[in-house]
């Protein structure tokens, strides 16, 4: 039996988990469906509590080079396009919490994770490796997959995502529920774009019923346009189904102008369909865990689901470290864990009430209604627990 680590999963958490246990010393196999490693064509925000996993793991140069360190975030109603300050980012991130807020395209930091790996270890990564499921005997854990072949392992982490194939074989089917809610993602150009939306800046239109967020990502030649909707027509959770320009416009008809110069300026956009979980009362069963998207899926609304991914595979190499490839490893890591994935959710649910909110609805009432929710006070409340939070020291 080989002594490595095995993951299942090669997305942001995977790598990071990967990664993260190899800085220790220990070995990996990476199990991945995928017959090539490349991520979709979508921005993620990488907030500083993220960036200070991605620096520990010597990844600095990288994410320098390739993420956009943006000055601030701000709110936009989506019918005057009315402004205001959310929070600001840069140089206050840097000197508040000692890293910087990033936006990367998905590929660009899936490359940086990627290219350390290899660096270190070759043949680390398996391609064309999809898990249809998991046994455990008393030392250890076979993973089997689709072609038939099998692997073992003291230990087994689930980082396949929101469909995990390990959450299923060890704790049986979950219990998704259609949000409401419809998105769109596509990127866009920056040159194409009117001038008064390049700015270097992360903005969150908020309206009754729906949201915009875009930001620049890739050094700043593209946007990252996703918006949100509340419909009940399509019930699809796929990343990969395209819609139309006009189905896009037609969700966010009556939406500021720039809105609609962005979603005419972009490649073809794509949708789905948000789907809910409710937090999972245990991630581990003796020698299998799970991680990220696998036991946490989140609603975007805090742009902290990849983040928490990082946050997870940062402590799950800390923990194997510190107690070998044990249950005990698994179960010290869950418990660090947990509580702070599920508060994460549930301000992803509380985010989501207030960016739709139907006070939004009319100028007059939005200008009170923003100005009581994004008071600075409450700003700071509902986001220093998540950026100040230190993965790498936290007690495990
Ligand atoms: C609109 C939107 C915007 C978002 N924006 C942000 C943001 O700004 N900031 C942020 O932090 N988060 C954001 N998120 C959340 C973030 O995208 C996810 O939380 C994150 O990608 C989860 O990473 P993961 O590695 O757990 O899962 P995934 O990225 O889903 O990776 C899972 C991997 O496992 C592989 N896999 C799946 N099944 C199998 C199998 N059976 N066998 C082998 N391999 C398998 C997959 O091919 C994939 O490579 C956003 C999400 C949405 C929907």
């Amino acid at each position: 039996m080989k002594q490595n680590i095995a993951i299942v999963g090669a997305g942001i958490g995977g790598l990071t988990a990967a990664l993260s246990l190899i800085r220790q010393g220990i070995g990996v196999d990476v199990y991945e469906q995928a017959p090539e490693l490349k991520e979709l064509g979508a921005g993620v925000q990488i907030s500083s509590n993220g960036t200070r996993v991605l620096y520990a793991l010597g990844l600095g140069e990288a994410i320098e080079r390739l993420g956009v360190i943006v000055a601030g975030k701000e709110i936009r109603l989506w019918s005057t396009g009315q402004t205001w300050k959310l929070f600001d980012l840069g140089a206050e991130s840097v000197e508040r919490y000692g890293s910087p807020y990033m936006m990367f395209h998905r590929g660009d930091l899936h490359a940086a994770l990627l290219g350390a790996i290899r660096h270190e270890r070759p043949d680390a990564i398996h391609l064309n490796r999809k898990c249809i499921g998991v046994t455990q005997a008393d030392d250890c854990v076979t993973i089997q997959f689709e072609s038939g072949e099998t692997a073992t392992a003291p230990l087994v982490i689930g980082a396949d995502g929101v469909q995990s194939r390990v959450r299923f074989s060890v704790f049986g089917a979950d219990r998704p529920e259609f949000t409401g809610i419809v998105c769109w993602r596509v990127l866009v150009p920056r040159e194409r774009v009117p001038e008064s939306i390049r700015m270097k800046v992360g903005t969150n239109w908020v309206g009754p019923g729906g949201h915009v967020v875009h930001y620049p990502v890739r050094g700043g030649a593209l946007l990252n346009l996703v918006g949100l909707m509340e419909r009940d027509d399509w019930r699809v959770e796929s990343w990969t189904v395209q819609g139309s320009k006009d189905e896009f416009h037609g969700d966010f008809r009556n939406w500021h102008p720039d809105i609609h110069a962005m979603i005419d300026s972009g490649d073809i956009p794509y949708k789905w369909a948000l789907f809910a979980r409710p937090p999972m009362p245990a991630w581990t069963n003796g020698r299998v865990t799970l991680l990220g998207d696998a036991c946490h899926s989140m609603l975007p609304m805090m742009a902290q689901g990849a983040v928490m991914a990082i946050e997870d595979g940062m402590v799950l190499g800390r923990c194997v470290a510190k107690y070998g490839a044990t249950p005990e490893a698994l179960q010290r890591y869950e418990t660090v864990r947990r509580d702070r994935a599920n508060r994460c959710v549930a301000a992803s649910i509380d985010n989501a009430k207030r960016f739709h909110n139907p006070d939004l609805a009319h100028a007059a009432g939005a200008e009170a209604y923003v100005t009581r929710e994004w008071q600075e006070d409450k700003v700071t409340a509902r986001y220093e627990w998540l950026f100040t939070y230190d993965a790498t020291a936290v007690p495990i």
